[in-house]
């Protein structure tokens, strides 16, 4: 511009001059803005050479930033490279579902497993698994168990699925084949079920025998009286676990739904009561506070097996002189079978394992009062075929409680007649 001045003054046109000046100064600026929407667009490799003055600049911190971007976009992409390598090298499969449910990502797998294709991202994966139970869980919001369930392109195939939320209400689909610990659980089963009922004739046979010989008034049998008697206590005995066995095993195979009806509990629990009674022969004060109305959807046979076995156990674990006291009553959690003893009480140890199969604290008490150990089992089994649980309180000595709770949809009011 001041250059301008003076050559403007010297020629006598100032104005002119100027003008020419700045216009010569905006094409410049013109040039090297279009040069760097240019270079931006990435049509120009490189710094444009002879770039001068402020835009020399602008360049330079661009092209840094440049620079800077591209370095974070390769170790990204590395970071993904990894990240799938790693998914993939995973022997569960695992998907990627968003917000809707929708396919977002998967591992090799996945692919292999669920037959998963290129088409199938974005789609819901419920598309592509239609049972209903799975539709179910993945609708539940509850997935602190895994579901168990064939495979809907193999029947011979069993998955073990699992939902794991994570971010912003995403979540991580992992299924897992386990066919082979499916069959070999079946085998079990199958064992068991098998080896109960051959033992269940024989068993039979050798207590009819015992029972009639013990019957008859010879004098060999006389002699001999107490090892025949034993010898029948302890084919009893036998025939008890194998009968409890064969009721774990049916348990475990039958359909959760069969046999649901209106059960009567007030009057079952009556006679359950009564059956405590004579087991107690009056060594124990038994009383029970039931709701005359509270009646339950639910499988006969199998509650009375969860009601007996429980005050069973209190007339069992408890000496004499002990209170007994059952109750049953709902209220807005659900139904209540609650059986309290002032008996023998279970240390906390051993609390959590009380369910499982032989499981005994005193294994001599035990079997001293004909237990098999595998009544709380059983207890287990049926509640949770009713969506039912079971709590346990309990203090050394002082006594124990065992509550069952049933969940309010199983309540049933009793029918006018
Ligand atoms: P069992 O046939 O031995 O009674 P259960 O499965 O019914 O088998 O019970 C498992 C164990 O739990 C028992 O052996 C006993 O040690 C303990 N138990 C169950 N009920 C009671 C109770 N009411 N009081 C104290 N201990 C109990």
């Amino acid at each position: 511009m001041l250059l301008g001045l003076l050559i403007g003054a010297a020629i006598g046109n100032v104005a002119w001059t100027l003008f020419f000046i700045i216009s010569i100064y905006l094409i410049w600026h013109l040039r090297n803005l279009y040069r760097l929407d240019q270079w931006l667009q990435g049509k120009r490799a490189g710094i444009p050479h002879a770039v001068e003055g402020a835009w020399a600049d602008v360049y330079h911190h661009l092209y840094r930033l440049q620079q800077r971007n591209r370095r974070r976009k390769k170790r990204l992409a590395s970071m993904v490279n990894r990240f799938r390598e790693s998914t993939n090298a995973l022997p569960d499969a695992a998907v990627v579902l968003d917000v809707n449910g929708n396919i977002e990502n998967w591992n090799k797998t996945a692919a292999k497993l669920l037959k998963l294709r290129k088409q199938d991202a974005h789609r819901p994966i419920t598309n592509l698994m239609r049972q209903p139970q799975f539709i179910q869980y993945l609708n539940s919001d509850e997935y602190t168990n895994n579901l168990q369930l064939p495979s809907p392109f193999n029947e011979d195939v069993q998955l073990s699925i699992r939902v794991v939320p994570y971010g912003k209400n995403q979540r991580l689909l992992m299924v897992r084949d386990i066919s082979r610990l499916h069959k070999l659980e079946q085998m079990r089963q199958d064992f068991i079920a098998n080896v109960s009922h051959e033992l269940r004739t024989p068993l039979t046979v050798i207590s009819g025998y015992l029972e009639s010989m013990l019957e008859d008034d010879e004098d060999w049998v006389r002699e001999n009286e107490g090892s025949f008697k034993a010898m029948l206590q302890q084919s009893m005995r036998m025939q008890n676990i194998v009968a409890d066995l064969l009721l774990l095993s049916r348990l475990e195979t039958e359909e959760k739904t069969n046999k649901k009806q209106t059960v009567d509990v007030p009057a079952m629990l009556k006679m359950t009561k009564e059956d405590g009674e004579s087991l107690s022969h009056g060594r124990h004060t038994i009383t029970l506070d039931s709701d005359p109305q509270l009646c339950l959807r639910a499988n006969s046979e199998e509650l009375v097996s969860v009601f007996s076995n429980l005050i069973y156990n209190a007339v069992k674990y408890t000496p004499q002189g002990g209170d007994i006291n059952i109750r049953w009553y709902a209220d807005e959690q659900g139904a209540h079978f609650e059986v309290q003893d002032t008996g023998v009480g279970i240390a906390p140890q051993h609390i959590a394992r009380l369910t499982e199969r032989f499981y005994r604290v005193d294994v001599g008490r035990s079997r001293a009062t004909g237990g098999t150990g595998l009544g709380l089992a059983i207890v287990k089994h049926v509640l949770g075929r009713h969506d039912a649980t079971l709590e346990i309180d309990s203090e050394v000595d002082k006594g124990s409680t065992f509550r069952c709770h049933f969940p309010s949809s199983l309540i049933m009011e009793r029918e006018v007649a």
